[in-house]
């Protein structure tokens, strides 16, 4: 087994194409040592077809693309908006797709509050897939899914970073009128592995505050987690916090402020981020999606009216078929400059820099998480 020779590792971004593409079935997705997920090849079963090449996002950049229109847009169910991360624009095209039978494709949490890749083609699920998760999503199958769905005739819209967007484009190697893809500004994904050390870290620090939880969760911490919110706006969109939920109802909740909570200020910081994140190829359009969505930050700045601080979405409409799903929303939304909006959302056209202190972070981050932040 060794890994292809896809799979730089500088540059890989783990969206799993080649896995699913792969005639011989022999490409599995193995965690590296920072637990980020690389495609490794077993040479024994392998043709040498080069479809695994042909569909990898680090290998084949699209061009950049610039949107059509930009929009500041607010989902006008106060509650739905509240629970998600800015204005609540996935909720709105997600409950569209699924009136019209269609399925949706996000990112939720597992079980043991991992976050992976699923569909449904469900109205009640679509608050488990609401809201970002820090933390890179495995995609599994999904693309393989995606495109048995439309092959079906099916409408399918797709969440996920600009780079999952890319992947799935390239696997699908043609374009389908009923599929919506839909990406974000994406500041990069943090590892899996950091991010199961954070929250058993803090449950296990809440456990030993609840005599019930001690008693059952004590050997599992994990397992005595409710509820977590990467995005809670109790104190505001601006000042959203973290917060994770155990079960019982007394000391069984933590919630800090994102800037001092110390598994965001590792991701804000560049320190835990997958190495493609630095230098990533799905940057400024790349993606090619029909929409993009973003916290529309200094709002205020641009237009009146839209920042009551609750959540605005920026939105970055890319295709026609990405105007004519928002379009149909019905949100409440006010046409914007591109310059004007996005000068204050770098994320959409740079890579951070990877922080000096990475390497020692990934070696030390068990016993000294907090020194580097
Ligand atoms: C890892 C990450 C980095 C981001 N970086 C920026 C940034 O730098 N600047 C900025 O303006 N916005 C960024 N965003 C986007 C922003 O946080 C909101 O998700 C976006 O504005 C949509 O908000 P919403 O209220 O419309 O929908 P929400 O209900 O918040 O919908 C979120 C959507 O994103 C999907 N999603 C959640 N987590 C992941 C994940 N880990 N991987 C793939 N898909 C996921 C969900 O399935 C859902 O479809 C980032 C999001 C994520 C997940
Ligand atoms: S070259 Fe073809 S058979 Fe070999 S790993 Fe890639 S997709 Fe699979
Ligand atoms: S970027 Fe995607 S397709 Fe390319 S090697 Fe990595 S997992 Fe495979
Ligand atoms: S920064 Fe780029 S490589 Fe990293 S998750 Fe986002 S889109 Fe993918």
């Amino acid at each position: 087994m060794r890994q292809t020779r896809i799979a730089n590792h500088q540059t890989c971004c783990g969206c799993s194409a080649c896995k699913q593409v792969c005639p011989r079935r022999c490409i599995t997705m193995q965690e590296d040592s920072e637990g980020f997920l690389y495609p490794v090849v077993d040479e024994s079963k392998c043709l040498d077809c080069g479809l695994c090449e042909k569909v990898c996002p680090s290998m084949s950049l699209f061009s950049k693309q610039v949107p059509l229109k930009v929009f500041a847009a607010i989902n006008i169910q106060e509650d739905v908006r509240l629970k998600s991360s800015s204005g609540g624009i996935f909720s709105l095209l997600a409950e569209k797709c699924v009136n019209q039978g269609g399925t949706v494709y996000g990112a939720r949490f597992t079980p043991s509050w991992m976050v992976e890749h699923s569909g449904t083609d469900r109205m009640k699920d679509i608050p488990f897939y609401r809201g970002s998760k820090y933390v890179q999503s495995k995609i599994g199958h999904c693309f393989i899914e995606v495109r048995n769905l439309l092959e079906e005739g099916k409408p399918v819209m797709f969440v996920g970073t600009p780079c999952q967007v890319s992947g799935l484009q390239l696997f699908l190697g043609k374009s389908y009128k009923h599929l919506l893809t839909v990406d974000f500004v994406c500041h990069g994904v943090s590892s899996p592995q950091i991010w199961k050390w954070y929250i058993n870290d803090v449950a296990k620090k809440l456990v030993r505050k609840s005599w019930f939880n001690r008693i059952i969760y004590a050997k599992d911490p994990i397992r005595a987690i409710r509820k977590i919110e990467f995005r809670n706006k109790d104190n505001g969109w601006k000042r959203f916090n973290v917060v994770i939920e155990l079960a019982g109802i007394q000391n069984n909740r933590f919630s800090s402020v994102h800037y001092e909570n110390s598994y965001m200020r590792s991701f804000l910081l560049n320190l835990n981020l997958r190495p493609s994140c630095y230098h990533c190829s799905s940057k400024e359009g790349r993606s090619q999606s029909d929409i993009t969505l973003a916290d529309f930050w200094n709002v205020h700045r641009v237009i009146e009216g839209f920042d009551d601080d609750k959540g605005t979405s920026l939105v970055l409409i890319n295709t026609e078929k990405g105007a004519l799903a928002f379009n149909e929303t019905g949100c409440r939304s006010q046409e914007v400059k591109f310059e004007d909006a996005i000068q204050y959302n770098p994320s959409w056209r740079i890579s951070y820099e990877e922080n000096d202190k990475r390497p020692v972070f990934f070696q030390k981050y068990k016993t000294n998480f907090t020194d580097f932040i």
